[in-house]
């Protein structure tokens, strides 16, 4: 079977971290299953729908590194819709509507107020053509549930599902004026695309019933389903916040696509999250079966730890692109552990090139050190040398050993292993920081 998934975000709003996961559990499937993984943009709703919010969701998944093999948009697709439309009229599967929102409103209210669930009481089935012929209003259309039609699936995250379409509404699939709700052309799309997995979040389970029905009516087999538990913040809900926190916010903090995926393919899973080197071990280990029914907690704070550990693994070519000029494998390497994100790898790069401000004060140790240096080996581990010929030297040993050195070398208190940084210096601009007090 050639698999394929599906990402479908409506582009009304930029990509949140609940659509970012849906989006990665698709694509990780896909990868996994050597299958297709596509992105649909669900943007039959023409007035909130803008081409702007379309080129970020392309833009935040390659820069996520989850960019689809394929990409459509439901407005280009409307004849499709009419085709498939015209075919369930013709079998009775939809009907017209005439109410208003404030009938059906009312509607509810009644039923509500006698404690009784809010299903549309199917009026407008009831009605004769000829009452159809007068109403002074262009009807919505409804679709049709089959109510001798138990609807039933194997949910690969929740297991067997059963809904009674008894007390589901009839669906509202299009309109008064023609345009299109969600539901049915995403059933449309996902037979013309041969979708085989429909992985999405668990608020989409009733609507999965429904489209059941649907696909049984278009003559379709359904695909399969997955709907993943939500996500919720750090106090136990999918608060405000979860729902405006995308890429913008990741990148401006400094993380890493990778550390996002590795944290989005294993909360709400019984896998522990890991600092991975590349995306390769979260494919081969995603599986549907692994998924818990609880919520998934997503934590900011544990994201960012994450950054930090994979980042300290991350290769030279993976981060070569986005180093000052003239930084090589070794200088990343060296600078690697002392960084939390990597546009600070050229503050460190900086202290390597030079000027440094000098904040050592024990000048003549300093210039000690200096002469020693002059003498050494410069090819082989210099610090090492340097650090052992002034402590056979002076006597000096730890803090008092090291400390003063630092300081001139690279202006500071802290900072990547000398051992590692010296060499990137080099030579001549050691002696000169180690002279510069005189
Ligand atoms: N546009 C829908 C949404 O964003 C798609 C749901 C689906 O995956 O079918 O919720």
């Amino acid at each position: 079977m050639n698999i394929v998934t599906r990402f479908a975000p409506s582009p009304t709003g930029r990509l949140h971290v609940g659509n970012i996961r849906t989006a990665l559990h698709n694509w990780l499937w896909a990868q996994k299953m050597g299958g297709r993984f596509l992105l649909r943009l669900d943007d039959t709703d023409l007035e909130r729908s803008t081409a702007a919010f379309a080129d970020a969701i392309h833009a935040d998944l390659a820069w996520l590194g989850l960019a689809p093999d394929l990409w459509v948009r439901q407005s280009d697709r409307f004849a499709l819709y009419e085709a498939r439309f015209a075919e369930l009229q013709a079998a009775g599967h939809v009907y017209p509507c005439y109410e208003s929102a404030e009938e059906l409103d009312l509607k509810r209210k009644i039923l509500a107020g006698r404690g009784l669930p809010p299903i549309y009481d199917r009026a407008a089935l009831k009605l004769t053509d000829a009452e159809r012929a007068a109403q002074p209003v262009a009807p919505h259309w409804r679709f049709k549930l089959d109510h001798d039609q138990p609807i039933t699936w194997t949910d690969l995250v929740r297991g067997d599902q059963h809904l009674d379409p008894k007390l589901l509404s009839d669906p509202v699939i299009r309109r008064a004026d023609g345009s299109w709700l969600y539901m049915l052309p995403s059933v449309i799309d996902d037979i013309d695309m041969a979708v085989t997995h429909v992985v999405r979040g668990e608020d989409h389970v009733t609507n999965t019933g429904l489209q059941l029905q649907m696909f049984e009516a278009l003559g379709a087999k359904p695909p399969s389903f997955a709907h993943a538990a939500l996500l919720t913040g750090s106090e136990g809900k999918l608060s405000k916040r979860l729902g405006s926190l995308g890429c913008d916010e990741f990148r401006e903090e400094g993380i890493e696509p990778l550390a996002i995926l590795a944290l989005l393919a294993r909360i709400g899973t019984s896998d522990p999250v890991e600092a991975v080197a590349d995306a390769a071990p979260l494919i081969a280990g995603f599986d549907f079966a692994r998924f818990g029914r609880a919520p998934a907690r997503f934590d900011l704070d544990e994201l960012k730890t994450l950054n930090s550990r994979i980042l300290h693994h991350l290769t030279f070519e993976t981060v070569a692109d986005r180093l000052p000029a003239g930084m090589d494998a070794a200088a990343w390497e060296a600078i690697r552990p002392n960084i939390e994100r990597i546009a600070e790898a050229a503050d460190w790069w900086a202290v390597v090139e030079g000027p440094v401000e000098s904040v050592a004060d024990d000048l003549d140790y300093l210039a000690e050190a200096a002469a020693i240096a002059a003498d050494l080996d410069w090819s082989a581990d210099p610090w090492h040398h340097l650090t052992t010929a002034l402590k056979e030297k002076t006597g000096r040993k730890g803090k008092p050993l090291f400390l003063p050195l630092r300081q001139a070398l690279t202006g500071r208190d802290h900072g990547p292993d000398m051992a590692a940084l010296l060499p990137l210096i080099g030579k001549e601009r050691a002696l000169q920081r180690l002279r510069s007090g005189h």
